[in-house]
This record gives C-alpha cells, sequence and structure tokens, in this order.
C-alpha cells in the first residue's frame, strides 16, 4: 500500500502533539497518511504500554491515518544503528511516501533527537538499493522519500517553514486528549510529569497562535528542513 506521507514518533503522542495538526489538513486536501511509533512509551512516568497502544489506536481513528504501526524498540535505550535503521527502512519502503515527519532535532527528551536522526538517516540508506530488506521474504524495492522534515515539540525550536492548520486545532486537541493517561486531568491519582500539567496542555494552543501569529495566520505548526527550501514562484507563499 502506498502512502504519500508517513509520521514517525520516538513515543505514541509524539505526532499528535508535532503535527497532528497537518496531518489532519493533509487527510482533507486528499493526502494519504500514516503513522509509525519506534516504541510504545513503556517508560513513561503515567500509563502502560497497553493503555498507550489503546490510546494510539484511538487517536490515529480521530485523525483519520490509514495505518498506525509500532516498531517495538526499547523506550529510552534505542540507537541508531544497523538493526533499528533496518527497521526503519522496511517501513519506508513498504509505504513508499513521498514525505517523512519526524521527531524534533533537538529536544527535553533524549529519544527525540535519537529518533529524529535515525529516521532521517533511515531514509537516506532506504534509497541505496545494494541495502536488501525482506518482508515474509518478499523482496522489497530501494525508495527514498523526497523529503524529511522535522516537527517540534517541547523545546522552542525555531522553524524553517510554518504550515496554516487554522481550522484543525480542535480535531488535533481532541487527538492529543485520546492520551488520557498522559495529559491534563484533574482527577488523576498518578504522579505529575512535565507534559501532565494544565500548563503543557494550554502551552500547545498558545504555541499555534504564536506560530501563526508571526506567520498572519490563526493557528500554525512548524517544521525544520535538512536543505534549502525552493519555491517555483515568488506568489507560492501564502
Ligand atoms: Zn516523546
Amino acid at each position: 500500500m502506498k502512502l504519500d506521507i508517513v509520521a514517525f514518533g520516538a513515543h505514541p503522542d509524539d505526532v499528535e502533539l508535532g503535527c497532528a495538526g497537518t496531518i489532519l489538513k493533509e487527510i482533507s486536501l486528499g493526502k494519504k497518511v500514516g503513522i509509525v511509533d519506534l516504541t510504545r512509551g513503556e517508560l513513561g512516568t503515567r500509563g502502560s504500554a497497553a493503555i498507550r497502544h489503546q490510546e494510539a489506536t484511538a487517536a490515529a481513528e480521530i485523525l483519520g491515518v490509514t495505518v498506525r504501526e509500532n516498531l517495538d524498540m526499547r523506550d529510552g535505550f534505542f540507537t541508531n544503528d544497523e538493526q533499528h535503521q533496518l527497521a526503519v527502512i522496511k517501513m519506508i519502503r513498504k509505504y513508499k511516501p513521498e514525505i517523512v515527519l519526524c521527531n524534533a532535532i533537538d529536544d527535553r527528551h533524549i529519544d527525540h533527537a535519537k529518533g529524529s536522526k535515525l529516521v532521517s538517516d533511515a531514509c537516506f540508506l532506504s534509497g541505496l538499493v545494494r541495502i536488501e530488506t525482506d518482508i515474509d521474504g518478499v523482496k522489497q524495492e530501494a525508495w527514498r522519500p523526497k523529503l524529511v522534515y522535522h516537527y517540534i515539540q517541547w523545546k522552542n525550536v525555531v522553524p524553517d517553514f510554518v504550515v496554516d492548520i487554522t481550522g484543525f486545532t480542535d480535531k488535533k486537541t481532541e487527538s492529543i486528549l485520546a492520551y488520557g493517561s498522559q495529559f491534563y486531568d484533574p482527577n488523576s491519582k498518578e504522579p505529575e510529569s512535565p507534559i501532565s500539567s494544565k500548563n503543557f496542555l494550554e502551552s500547545l494552543n498558545y504555541r499555534s497562535r504564536d506560530l501563526g501569529r508571526l506567520a498572519g495566520v490563526e493557528h500554525a505548526e512548524g517544521f525544520t528542513v535538512e536543505r534549502y527550501l525552493a519555491v517555483n514562484s515568488l506568489g507560492d507563499l501564502i
């Protein structure tokens, strides 16, 4: 099955926090989008791997993505080596996306920058025909995505461009709140974590408003890129 966009995240909920608005918008424009989580988030302060699996499934339904897979890497300890690169390459070759979205290049959680580099390296390697992979004995063709974009997470990384997500923020919030174990819940008896505060939840809204303000739209999500951005003409920017 071919997809237009595959969004990778080190933990279930990274994709929702970083780029759910963009995914919702692209799907509304007719694009096919999938999500691949690298780990099950089993080291998270709140919830459990089983609960987060249910939450990730519910969030995927809210977003309307075509598939959501989990590579079952070790939360906190996965590395950017051959074994892990091959696991990501198999996903890229399976879904042949033109665009890959992945974690922030720099962040508080060490898995984010690690996941960012792992996916980016795998996107390059996936295009090399002499790296052979198969799924259940069926050989895969080499495939290199045209573009790799890194979303923004905890830290205020300066974006290279922003996507106007006006009209998609309510649904984005809904997809985030599908992770009931992780985010602000005044009735929760679980320990506090940096992302379970009311302030964090509200910060998602004011960040998208702020990026939108700076770009002349209502709400926006920011991304960084690894090469120069090109436009066909000066009129391409909104
Ligand atoms: Zn994360």
